[in-house]
């Protein structure tokens, strides 16, 4: 395959009128976006960063974001893509971490930062019409082509490095076994913080398809975002389990309401059977894909095809077939991702990055944490090594928000514990012990300190529940009774 940019090139060039990116109120043709990139780059190029610097891109489901991302990795920089609905607090950890050299906004940006911040659409502006660039500084090879920021269990968010060769191999893997080639707009639900996002972004820029993204807005209002997938004309559909999941409890999310959809993409969590044969009784022309990896593998590296034969035989699906060459199981249990979609590391953590990318035969292997078991010719996933969970089809670290709650001044310790229902986790609940003993009302402390909260952790992080106790209740080891709360929470 050509590298990605070349590939997004040629659609360019070939059919520079077909419409790259689409949203309720917005629209981007291939000529536009090939041509506006160029100009960021030419514009980005000029203020000499650093080679590989990386830029922050903040903003939300706007063309101009894409058009920034190309534009970065035209100019040889990766992006790290933060999304407006993210804390202050935690941009500034993001951009400090990374090292970045410039935040570029496609949406408001109210906060103090210490580096500069441009919005796209200024930049666009002010620069030159007829900018001629070379491929020369095009990311290539094991540049880093984008960071993407998840959850870290040391208080930290994690960045993730993935290479222009992680995301070619990807995207190749991707036209080689779904249904891509046809015409046909795909959807994008995953703002482009999560790597779920890249599942549909650069398969569709690059077999020159349509991409239509819906806002966090239209997800808030079920009027407008069945009305926004009604006219989408989607083909092909990715997101997590749990959006669909949501998209079910509207009856009249059919077939009908969507008659070009014949293919869904999930990932991200388990994918439950009752999901599925809700899916298939609905969209009958469709059909279902379990994907399966994390960030750190570059999106997904395996899958299972969803029959009515498999969801039959099967009380869960599996994430891959055994044969399946770039993943298998340790003795241990842990399931070993390995191939060319490994990621380069974590930024800035070599640490971090030495325990979880192990090099082995020379070649770096990813640990996943997830603990599989191999049955009938089929690898099952069976849950974690560690407090990493997915709520909602989010991934978090546990342990991260329990430092945050801690780090709040008026509590003295806590544990979180996630609170499940029918073996998924709904929520999340906090055990508090204060420093002051409650004075008032419990929901307004709860109040006070979920809103101090919200200056470093995304909504999604928050647990729902308070609970205040005098000391956190210990196993007999003198160890936080993490089971013991969890057992007490399960509804
Ligand atoms: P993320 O990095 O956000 O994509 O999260 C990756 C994690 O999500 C994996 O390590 C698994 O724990 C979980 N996961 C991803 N896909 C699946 C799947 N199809 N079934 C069950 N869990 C999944």
């Amino acid at each position: 395959m050509l590298s990605i940019l070349a590939a997004i090139e040629r659609v360019a060039i070939q059919q520079p009128q077909k419409t790259a990116y689409q949203t309720h109120n917005a629209s981007l043709t291939y000529s536009e976006l090939w041509h506006l990139s160029d100009r960021l780059a030419d514009y980005l190029m000029k203020l000499n960063l650093r080679r590989q610097q990386p830029i922050v891109i903040y903003g939300h489901m706007s063309p101009l974001q894409i058009v920034a991302f190309i534009g970065a990795v035209k100019a040889g920089h990766p992006y790290v893509p933060v999304d407006s609905s993210t804390p202050s607090e935690r941009l500034q950890l993001i951009t400090e971490a990374s090292g970045a050299g410039l935040i570029l906004t496609t949406e408001l940006l109210q906060m103090q930062m210490n580096l500069p911040v441009m919005a796209v659409h200024d930049i666009l502006d002010a620069s030159s019409k007829d900018v001629i660039l070379s491929s020369a500084t095009w990311v290539q090879g094991e540049d880093i082509h984008y960071i993407i920021y998840t959850s870290g269990s040391t208080g930290q968010p994690k960045g993730v490095q993935i290479t222009a060769s992680n995301l070619t191999h990807f995207v190749m893997w991707m036209q080689e076994h779904f249904p891509l080639q046809e015409d046909g707009v795909f959807l994008n639900q995953a703002p482009y913080s999560f790597d779920l996002s890249v599942m549909d972004l650069y398969p569709a820029l690059v077999g020159g398809h349509t991409l239509y993204a819906i806002t966090q807005q239209e997800i808030a209002n079920p009027k407008a975002l069945f009305d926004s997938l009604a006219t989408s004309n989607t083909r092909v559909w990715t997101s997590t389990p749990s959006f669909a999941k949501m998209c079910l409890m509207n009856k009249e999310w059919d077939q009908k309401l969507m008659p070009a959809l014949d293919t869904f993409l999930f990932c991200g969590e388990v994918l439950p059977i009752a999901v599925c044969n809700e899916l298939m009784l609905r969209f009958p022309q469709a059909i279902i894909y379990n994907l399966y990896g994390p960030t750190e593998t570059t999106v997904a590296v395996s899958y299972v095809k969803v029959t009515k034969e498999l969801v039959a035989r099967f009380e869960q699906l599996p994430i891959a077939p055994i044969t399946e060459p770039n993943v298998s199981v340790a003795e241990d249990g842990e399931i070993i991702i390995s191939g060319p979609t490994v990621s380069a590391g974590y930024l800035g953590a070599p640490k971090l990055t030495a325990k979880a990318f192990p090099i082995v035969d020379g070649d770096r292997i990813y640990q996943t944490g997830d603990i599989g078991y191999v049955q009938d010719g089929y690898l099952f996933f069976s849950g974690r090594k560690d407090f990493q969970v997915k709520l909602h089809g989010y991934r978090l670290e546990i342990e991260e928000i329990e430092k945050q709650i801690n780090n709040l001044p008026p509590v003295s310790s806590c544990v979180v514990v996630p609170v499940y229902k029918e073996k998924e986790i709904i929520s999340l609940s906090a055990h508090i012990v204060l420093r002051e003993p409650l004075t008032g009302a419990a929901f307004k402390t709860t109040k006070q300190l979920k809103a101090l909260l919200s200056a470093y952790l995304p909504a999604y992080m928050i647990p729902k529940t308070f609970k205040y106790m005098d000391a956190l209740p210990l196993n007999p080891n003198g160890k936080v009774d993490r089971k013991g709360l969890a057992v007490m929470e399960t509804v």
